[in-house]
C-alpha cells in the first residue's frame, strides 16, 4: 500500500491542478519493516519543481525514531551478517528485477519530485539498477585470497566480512540511483543500512525500500530516516554506525567527513564538481557539439557530471555560433510533457542562485551569447525553469568559472594549445570528469595521462564508470580513500580477516617452545 500511497500522490497532484481539494501525502519512515507515519512536530514541503504546488511533506525524524532505526539495524546484523552470501544473492536477484518491473513507475515519482524529464529519470533509475545487477554477482565479488605454504605445513587466507551498520547520506539530482550506489552494495555485503534520503526527493527513495522488502530483505536490514542537519548528525556520531557514505555539495560532504572520521568511522564523500569539455580543432565536428550540449544542459544541468565548462582549443573556438543554434532548439518544459529537453531546477533559491551566477559572468566581463533567464513556459508559469544559456569569454578568475552553477549553464573559454587546456583543468580545484573531443590519438592519450581527473572521457562527454569499475571523482570533488562500487566499493563495505593456519602431523610438534619471533 506504500505505492499505492505514491499513486494518491501522483493522483493528488493532478486534483490540485484542476482546483479540487487536495490531501498532502506525507512521507513515512521505514523502520523494522514498518511503514510508519513520523510523530514529529517538524514538517518540510516537498514541492513539484515544474509548478512549486506542494505535493507532500516529509518528517525531520525524531531523535527517538532515529535511535530506534539504527537499533533496528545493529539488531537485524547478527542475523543478517550470517546469513549465507547465496541467500543475500537471491534477495538481490529478485530485486533487480522488481526494479525492472517498476521502472517506469519510479521514473514518474522521480520527475513528479525532482523535475527531470521521464526520459532521464529512467535513465537514473536504470544507472542505479546496473550497480545491483552488479551485486548479484558478490559471490565473486566477495571472494579473499589464500596463499597455500608460505612455511611448511602453514597456510595463509582472507575473508572479506561485513562491517556493521552503514549509513548513507544521499542528494537531491539522483533520486534512485544514489541511493542505490548505497545500500545494495552494503547490504549485499552482510551490512545493515541506515539511509537518509535528501529531503527535497524522498518519494523514489521510499519505494526502492519497498520493493527490496519485496524482494525479501528482512525486517530491520535497511531502515530510512528523513531529515536534515539533526539527521546528518546523528549519523555521523551515533557509535554503531561504522561507515557513512555521502553524495552531495562540498559544505556538507567536507563537513561530514570531518565529523564522521573524528568519530571513528570509514567516510566516503562524493562532492561537487566542475567538468570540462575540451575541444580539439580536429573533432568531429558534428558529434562533438551534440555531445557538448546534451552534456551541458540534460537534467537541466544538475548532474554532478554535468559538462559545465567547454575548453575550444585553436580554430575550435570558431564552432560557437553553431554550438548556441544547438542549444537554442532544445526544448524547456515540465518533465512529464512530451519531447520535453530541459526541465526545471529543483527550487526557486536554485534558480535565482543560477541566475545570479550567469549575471555575475556579465559584470566581470563575459558575454552571454544564449541567454535562459526569461524562459517561459506555457502552463507552467510558477516552473523553476531556466533555459539553456552559454556565457562565452569567461576567464578562470570569474565567478561563474570558479564556482558550481549547478544550472543549465555552459560556460565558454579559449587556449590556444592542448597544454594549456591542461594547464587550465589541472589548476581547477574539482577533480571529478572531463572530456576531450579528438580525433587525435596522442592527443587524446596526452590529455588522459596528463589531466589531474579522476574520471575521463575520450569523446565520450559524461564518462560515469558501469559499476564493474568504480566512480572515481577525485581532488575537491572526493574525499576519503574509497570510491563508490565496483572494486572499491566491495573494499569500503568490507573488512579483511586474514587467518594464518598450520597444520602438521603428530610427529612435526615443536620439540621446545620457540621464543624469537617466527620468520
Ligand atoms: P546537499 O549537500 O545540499 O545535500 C546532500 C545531503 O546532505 C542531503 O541529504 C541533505 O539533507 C544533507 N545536507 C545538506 N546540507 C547540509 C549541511 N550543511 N550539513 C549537513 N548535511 C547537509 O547536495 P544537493 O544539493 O542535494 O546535491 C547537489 C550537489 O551534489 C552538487 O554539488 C553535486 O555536484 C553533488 N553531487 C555529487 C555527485 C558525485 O558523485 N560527486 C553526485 C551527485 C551530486
Amino acid at each position: 500500500d506504500q505505492i499505492n500511497h505514491f499513486h494518491s500522490r501522483l493522483l493528488a497532484q493532478s486534483h490540485k491542478r484542476n482546483n479540487t481539494n487536495v490531501v498532502f501525502s506525507t512521507t513515512k519512515l521505514f523502520i523494522d519493516g514498518k511503514f510508519v507515519e513520523s510523530k514529529s512536530p517538524e514538517w518540510l514541503d516537498i514541492h513539484n519543481p515544474a509548478t512549486n504546488e506542494v505535493i507532500g511533506r516529509v518528517p525531520k525524524a525524531t531523535h527517538e525514531e532515529m535511535l530506534a532505526a539504527v537499533d533496528s539495524c545493529s539488531r537485524a546484523y547478527h542475523t543478517w551478517s550470517e546469513t549465507s552470501i547465496l541467500a543475500r544473492q537471491q534477495i538481490f536477484l529478485r530485486y533487480q528485477q522488481l526494479i525492472k518491473d517498476n521502472i517506469k513507475e519510479l521514473a514518474k515519482l522521480i520527475t513528479l519530485e525532482q523535475g527531470k524529464t521521464l526520459a532521464d529519470a529512467e535513465g537514473d533509475v536504470f544507472r542505479g539498477l546496473q550497480v545491483v545487477e552488479h551485486t548479484c554477482s558478490i559471490t565473486s565479488l566477495m571472494l579473499g585470497e589464500t596463499l597455500p605454504s608460505i612455511t611448511k605445513d602453514m597456510d595463509t587466507y582472507t575473508f572479506r566480512m561485513p562491517i556493521g551498520v552503514c549509513a548513507g547520506i544521499a542528494p537531491f539530482n539522483f533520486p534512485a540511483m544514489i541511493p542505490l550506489w548505497m545500500f545494495p552494495m552494503g547490504m549485499v555485503c552482510g551490512n545493515t543500512y541506515l539511509l537518509k534520503p535528501s529531503e527535497r526527493v524522498p518519494g523514489c527513495a521510499m519505494m526502492l525500500a519497498k520493493l527490496l522488502q519485496d524482494a525479501g530483505a528482512p525486517d530491520g536490514t535497511l531502515n530510512i530516516i528523513h531529515g536534515q542537519h539533526d539527521a546528518v548528525n546523528f549519523i555521523c556520531d551515533h557509535p554503531a554506525i561504522k561507515a557513512i557514505s555521502f553524495v552531495g555539495s562540498n559544505q556538507a560532504g567536507e563537513y561530514i567527513y570531518e565529523r564522521g572520521s573524528k568519530n571513528g568511522k570509514r567516510v566516503q564523500s562524493n562532492m561537487g564538481a566542475k567538468n570540462h569539455g575540451v575541444v580539439m580543432p580536429d573533432a568531429n565536428k558534428e558529434n562533438t557539439l551534440n555531445q557538448l550540449v546534451g552534456a551541458a544542459f540534460g537534467a537541466a544541468g544538475q548532474r554532478c557530471m554535468a559538462l559545465s565548462t567547454a575548453v575550444l582549443v585553436g580554430e575550435a573556438r570558431n564552432w560557437l555560433p553553431e554550438l548556441v543554434e544547438r542549444a537554442k532548439g532544445l526544448r524547456v518544459n515540465a518533465g512529464d510533457q512530451p519531447g520535453a529537453d530541459v526541465g526545471p531546477l529543483i527550487s526557486p533559491q536554485a534558480k535565482e542562485r543560477v541566475n545570479s551566477l550567469i549575471q555575475s559572468g556579465v559584470d566581470e566581463g563575459a558575454k552571454v551569447l544564449l541567454d535562459g533567464r526569461n524562459v517561459k513556459v506555457k502552463g507552467y508559469e510558477n516552473g523553476n525553469f531556466v533555459g539553456p544559456t552559454i556565457v562565452s569569454n569567461v576567464t578562470p578568475d570569474m565567478k561563474c568559472y570558479k564556482e558550481e552553477i549547478f544550472g543549465p549553464v555552459l560556460v565558454v573559454l579559449e587556449a590556444d594549445s592542448l597544454d594549456d587546456a591542461i594547464k587550465i583543468v589541472n589548476k581547477n580545484p574539482y577533480g571529478n570528469g572531463t572530456a576531450i573531443f579528438t580525433t587525435n590519438g596522442a592527443a587524446a592519450r596526452k590529455y588522459t595521462h596528463e589531466v589531474d581527473v579522476g574520471q575521463i572521457g575520450v569523446n565520450v562527454p559524461i564518462p560515469v564508470p558501469l559499476p564493474m569499475f568504480s566512480f572515481t571523482g577525485s581532488r575537491a570533488s572526493f574525499r576519503g580513500d574509497t570510491n563508490f562500487y565496483g572494486k572499491q566499493g566491495i573494499q569500503f563495505y568490507t573488512q579483511i580477516k586474514t587467518v594464518t593456519s598450520q597444520w602438521k602431523a603428530e610427529d612435526a610438534s615443536l620439540k621446545s617452545p620457540a621464543v624469537t619471533m617466527p620468520t
